[in-house]
Formats: structure tokens, C-alpha cells, sequence
């Protein structure tokens, strides 16, 4: 029974222990495509099981990438650009040609400019040592972009096996069953869920000239916003509609928290307007600077949630990283969540986000 895979995130089956990976009930053999009772419950009752499948095991799937000759697709969420980048990337990619998919770009306003995004995408790969051959954006959910890709992919590829890599959550499941049916014409055929960590092992979806494209399993980043918030919660940073930016007039010693899980402190600068372009279900509450602290104390986990009440004690502190901006608009990034845009220089703020989470600036989008 060596050879059976789950067809839903093509690990090996197995029949004898539930706690590991793979873990089918030996009734379920007889069924002509057999998936394992992970992906069973994923697909059935969007219900997570915990396996023991640890980073090493990640990396070592991914170390042979960089021993062969193939293409990489590396998917990034463009919320989480730094969130969901793997580190060390092209220590896996070798020498091989690399392309830059930034996923979910449905959920952008329509007013970012598409070449803004893919120009600051690029200046990223670079600030982490890679140099992609090509950089586009997709909405794999709504299939924009795909063609594109598919299409360059079948170009820069040049014969050879193509392997698709990103972290958890990124929507790299998604974009694969979509590429699958720009190719195929089939439908579903990977598990996709809001849970991160979901695709286990390698799945092979051959190519008509005797390659393939493989999916490799997303591993899991541990600065990722996504892990610190219930798995209940995670639909308030997975947005699946276009976020509608909210205006904030602040005045000096002014605080905006989103939810719990992050805080804007305006500290200097005169009254200023933020924009706020996070998921249009998370709730801002604005107070002033001075009740800021006791505030969060108090009404961490109800209302100022998520994080919840049961999981505020291991959510992680806030940290601040400080800022003056110096030019005329600015996007304060908070890794996973969204940004905040000023549109005037010589402001200082305060940005707080759970300790590792990325907080950075970048010039606006907009
Ligand atoms: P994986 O862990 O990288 O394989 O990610 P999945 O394919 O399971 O997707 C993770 C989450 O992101 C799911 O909730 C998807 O519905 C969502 N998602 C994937 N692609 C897109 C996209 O293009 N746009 C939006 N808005 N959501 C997406």
C-alpha cells in the first residue's frame, strides 16, 4: 500500500496511527480516491488536526529543490509579503530561475497601482538576496492574473519541472487548483482551507511533455499574524473582499488599536488623517494616547478582539518601533493585518505589533 497518496494534500497513506500524518481508516482503502482523515475533516467540517510534521521535515522536502534543474514559483500573500517570505529562499532555489507571484490581490482597493506593487515587491526580493526572473500578481480566489503566469511558466520553464513554493495560508493550494484548471480543464483537487499548515508533502501534477509541477508543503512561518489569533478568528485577516480604506482625523496624542492585535500611537506632527486600509470586518477603536495602556490592559480579548480572552495570556506582547516619516506618503506595513497611510512628511507615530511581527514603511501604494 506503499504507493497510495491522499488526494487531497498527497501525503503517504497510512493505516496504523492516527497521531501521524497520513492516518486513514483501513475502510476508507476501498474507495477509489482515497484521502487521508486530515483532509476528510478539512474538506467536511473545516476542522484542523494537529500532526506531527515539524520544520526540519519542511525544509529537508525542500532542500532537493535546489539540486535539481527546475523553475520555482514562489507565492507570497501581498498582505504579508514579509510575514510569508521563507527565509533562505535561494538557498533552496540553487541556481534556478525564480518567479515572484504575489497572491490575493482582489482584496486590494482598486485604487493601488498594480506597477507600484510589483516594483516594491521586487525592491523586497532584493532586500532578502533574490533576484526573480519575473514578478506578477494574481487573485487565485477570482483567477485574475492566471493566464499570465500560466503562461510564463510555461515559458521560463523551458522543458523542465516546476516547483511551487510558500508559506502556510499564503493561498499557494488556491493557485495551484487554479493553474491545474487553466491547464487541465479539471476542477478541485488540492485541499484548501483557512487553516495554516494544511498541504503535507510533495503533489506531482504532470505536465504534457513528460515534466511536472510540484507542490511542495507550505512551512510554517512563526512570525505570521495568522498563528497568534484562533483558528475561528482567521477569516478577520483573510479578507475575501476588497477593503474599503477608513479615515482617521487624529490629533497628537491620539491611539488607534486594530482589534487587539495592533496599535498606532500619532505622537507628533499636528492633526493629521490616517488611512486605514486593514479587513473591513476588524474593528478600530480610537482613544487617546494617555489611556492607551490601561485600556488595552482592561478590554484585550473583548473589546479590542481578537486576540480571545482564552488566548490572551499566550498572545504575544505588543511592541513598539518607533517612526518619524519623512516623506509625503507613507504606508506604515503591519505585516499580516494591512497598513496605515499619512500622507504628509514630519510625523512621528508609534506602530505596536505582537513581538516578531514586521512593522515597516514603504512610500504608498496610492
Ligand atoms: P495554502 O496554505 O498556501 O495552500 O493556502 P490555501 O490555498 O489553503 O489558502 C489560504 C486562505 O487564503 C484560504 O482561506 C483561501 O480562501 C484564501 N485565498 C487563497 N487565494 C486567495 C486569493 O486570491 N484571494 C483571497 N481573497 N483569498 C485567497
Amino acid at each position: 500500500m506503499s504507493e497510495i497518496v491522499c488526494v487531497g494534500c498527497g501525503i503517504k497513506i497510512q493505516t496504523e496511527d492516527p497521531g501521524k500524518p497520513g492516518y486513514t481508516p483501513k475502510a476508507a482503502l476501498e474507495k477509489e480516491e482515497v484521502i487521508c482523515r486530515r483532509c476528510f475533516r478539512i474538506k467536511n467540517y473545516n476542522d484542523i488536526q494537529d500532526v506531527s510534521l515539524n520544520d526540519e521535515d519542511f525544509l529537508k522536502i525542500l532542500h532537493k529543490i535546489g539540486e535539481t534543474k527546475a523553475l520555482v514559483v514562489k507565492i507570497v500573500d501581498i498582505f504579508d509579503v514579509n510575514g510569508s517570505w521563507i527565509k533562505g529562499i535561494q538557498r533552496f532555489v540553487g541556481h534556478n530561475p525564480i518567479i515572484l507571484v504575489g497572491n490575493k490581490v482582489d482584496v486590494l482597493p482598486k485604487s493601488v497601482k498594480e506597477q507600484k506593487l510589483i516594483n516594491w515587491m521586487r525592491r523586497q526580493a532584493k532586500e532578502y538576496g533574490l533576484k526573480p526572473i519575473d514578478v506578477f500578481l494574481v487573485s487565485s480566489s477570482k483567477g485574475h492574473g492566471i493566464k499570465e503566469v500560466a503562461a510564463a511558466i510555461d515559458h521560463y520553464r523551458n522543458g523542465q519541472d516546476v516547483y511551487v513554493v510558500g508559506c502556510t495560508n499564503v493561498g499557494k493550494s488556491t493557485f495551484i487548483n487554479r493553474i491545474i484548471k487553466e491547464v487541465t480543464g479539471e476542477g478541485d483537487m488540492i485541499t484548501t482551507s483557512h487553516f495554516p499548515g494544511t498541504t503535507l508533502d510533495l503533489i506531482e501534477i504532470p505536465l504534457h511533455d513528460g515534466a511536472a509541477l510540484y507542490d511542495t508543503p507550505g512551512i510554517i512561518n512563526h512570525h505570521q499574524m495568522a498563528h497568534y489569533i484562533d483558528r475561528r478568528d482567521l477569516k478577520l485577516l483573510t479578507p475575501k473582499k476588497e477593503i474599503k480604506p477608513k479615515v482617521y482625523q487624529l490629533n497628537e496624542e491620539q491611539t488607534l488599536f486594530f482589534g487587539g492585535l495592533a496599535r498606532l500611537d500619532f505622537i507628533k506632527g499636528g492633526r493629521t488623517s490616517f488611512v486605514c486600509y486593514l479587513p473591513n470586518e476588524m474593528n478600530i477603536h480610537r482613544t487617546k494616547l494617555e489611556k492607551a495602556d490601561s485600556l488595552y490592559k482592561t478590554h484585550v480579548g473583548e473589546m479590542l478582539f481578537p486576540p480571545r480572552k482564552e488566548y490572551v495570556e499566550s498572545f504575544p506582547e505588543l511592541v513598539p518601533h518607533e517612526f518619524t516619516i519623512k516623506s509625503k506618503k507613507t504606508d506604515i506595513v503591519f505585516s499580516g493585518l494591512g497598513w496605515v497611510t499619512v500622507n504628509e512628511e514630519n510625523k512621528r507615530v508609534i506602530a505596536y505589533a505582537p513581538k516578531g511581527v514586521h512593522v515597516a514603511l514603504r512610500h504608498s501604494l496610492i
